[in-house]
C-alpha cells in the first residue's frame, strides 16, 4: 500500500489532497506540517522554478532537501518539474482538493491574480491564504460572485494576524454589548531573514518612507543594510493588516477601532514580545473589560500561520463539499482542527 491508501484505510473519509504553493519559509513548514497529519496529505508543491507533483504523496524531507540544495522543488527526483509557471502547470494537472497559498503577496495583487487564474481555469476546490494587507483582502472580497460562480470555497486571511489572532478576537468579542477596541501586538522571532524573505519584506513595506512597491524592488543587499542599520530589528505600528476589514465584515467593529503593531527580530528566534489579542468592550450589564488572548512564546510564527491555515483548508472543504462556494475570511468561520 502507498502512504495514500494506507492514510485512506484508516480513514472513513479520504485524506484531504492539499498543495503548497510557494515553498519558502512557510511553504516548507506547511509541508512539515502536513506530514504529521492523517487526514490530508501534500500532493503538490510549487514555487518560482518548478513544482512536484505525486498522487501518492510527496516525501517531506525530500521536497525541503531539494529546494534548499537547488532552488526548487523542481529538481526532486523523479517527480519534479522545472518551469516558470508552476502554478498555472498545477492548476492543469494535479488532482487537489485545496491548496495554501503560500505566496508572496509582491505586488499587492498578486494573490488576488493567482485567484483570478484558478477562476478562469475551471479548477473547483479550496484556496487558503494567509495575505495580510487590508487591500488584498478588499481585492479578494470584491471576488465573491466569481468565486461562488466558479465553484470556489476561498478562505481569506487565514494565518496568524490576519487569522488565529482576528478569529480569538471574533470569538473574545462574544462577552460585550459594544466592542470598542481590538488591539493586536505580535512578537516574532525568526533565526535569519532569508528563510522568510517574502514576510521579511512585506513588513519593511509597513515602516515609514516605504511602500510595498519599495520594499518589493529592494535588493536582497539593500534589505540586509537596512537590517543592519536596526541590529536587525523592525518595529511596526498601526499596520495596514486586515483584521481590520475582516472584522468589519464580520460585523463585530468597525475598522478604525483594530490595530496591529509588532515587533520583529530577524537575527534571534527567541520572540521580543509576547503575540497577544486584547479586545475591550461594554458587557450588557455597563461594565468595561479587556479579554487577552496570548500565544505561548514557544510558539513559531510558522506554526501560528500554517496550523490555522490548514484548520480552515478543513473548514472550507467541509463547505466545498456542501456547495457552498465564494469567500469567507477568519473571522467568519470556525477553522477545524486537523487530525
Ligand atoms: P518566502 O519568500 O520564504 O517564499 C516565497 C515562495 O514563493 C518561494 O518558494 C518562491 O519561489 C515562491 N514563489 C514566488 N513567486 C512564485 C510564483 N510566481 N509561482 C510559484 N511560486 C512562487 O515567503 P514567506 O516568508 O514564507 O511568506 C509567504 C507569505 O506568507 C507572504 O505573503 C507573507 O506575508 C505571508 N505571511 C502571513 C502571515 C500571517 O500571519 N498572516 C505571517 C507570515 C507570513
Amino acid at each position: 500500500m502507498n502512504s495514500e491508501q494506507i492514510k485512506n484505510s484508516l480513514n472513513i473519509s479520504p485524506a484531504i489532497r492539499v498543495g503548497v504553493l510557494g515553498f519558502g519559509g512557510l511553504g516548507q513548514a506547511a509541508a512539515k506540517v502536513v506530514a504529521g497529519k492523517q487526514e490530508m496529505i501534500l500532493v503538490a508543491a510549487a514555487d518560482q522554478k518548478g513544482y512536484a507533483y505525486a498522487t501518492e504523496g510527496l516525501n517531506t524531507e525530500k521536497s525541503v532537501a531539494a529546494y534548499q540544495a537547488q532552488g526548487s522543488v523542481g529538481y526532486l527526483e523523479p517527480i519534479g518539474t522545472l518551469t516558470n509557471q508552476s502554478i498555472q502547470d498545477l492548476i492543469e494537472i494535479a488532482e487537489v482538493d485545496g491548496y495554501f497559498l503560500a505566496l508572496p503577496n509582491l505586488p499587492n495583487d498578486f494573490i488576488p491574480n493567482v485567484a483570478k487564474e484558478f477562476i478562469k481555469s475551471g479548477w473547483r476546490g479550496v484556496l487558503v491564504d494567509a495575505i495580510k494587507r487590508t487591500t488584498a483582502v478588499e481585492q479578494l472580497l470584491a471576488m465573491k460572485e466569481e468565486l461562488q460562480a466558479a465553484g470556489i470555497t476561498y478562505m481569506t486571511g487565514c494565518g496568524a494576524t490576519p487569522g488565529l489572532l482576528t478569529a480569538a478576537a471574533a470569538l473574545a468579542a462574544q462577552s460585550y454589548a459594544e466592542i470598542h477596541q481590538v488591539e493586536i501586538t505580535f512578537g516574532v522571532g525568526i533565526a535569519n531573514w532569508e528563510a522568510y524573505r517574502a514576510t521579511v519584506r512585506e513588513d519593511i513595506g509597513h515602516m515609514p518612507g516605504y511602500t510595498v512597491e519599495a520594499a518589493r524592488a529592494m535588493t536582497d543587499a539593500e534589505v540586509e543594510a537596512l537590517l543592519d542599520k536596526t541590529n536587525g530589528v523592525l518595529t511596526l505600528t498601526n499596520m495596514e493588516h486586515a483584521d481590520d476589514v475582516m472584522l468589519e465584515v464580520a460585523g463585530i467593529v468597525g475598522r478604525d477601532r483594530v490595530t496591529v503593531g509588532g515587533v520583529v527580530d530577524t537575527r534571534n528566534p527567541k520572540k521580543p514580545l509576547s503575540t497577544n489579542v486584547k479586545v475591550t468592550g461594554r458587557t450588557f450589564e455597563g461594565k468595561i473589560s479587556t479579554h487577552t488572548f496570548t500565544l505561548g512564546d514557544e510558539t513559531s510564527m510558522a506554526a501560528n500561520v500554517c496550523g490555522p491555515a490548514f484548520g480552515y483548508l478543513k473548514a472550507g472543504r467541509q463547505l466545498h463539499q456542501r456547495g457552498i462556494y465564494g469567500i469567507f475570511t477568519a473571522a467568519e468561520i470556525m477553522p477545524q482542527f486537523v487530525k
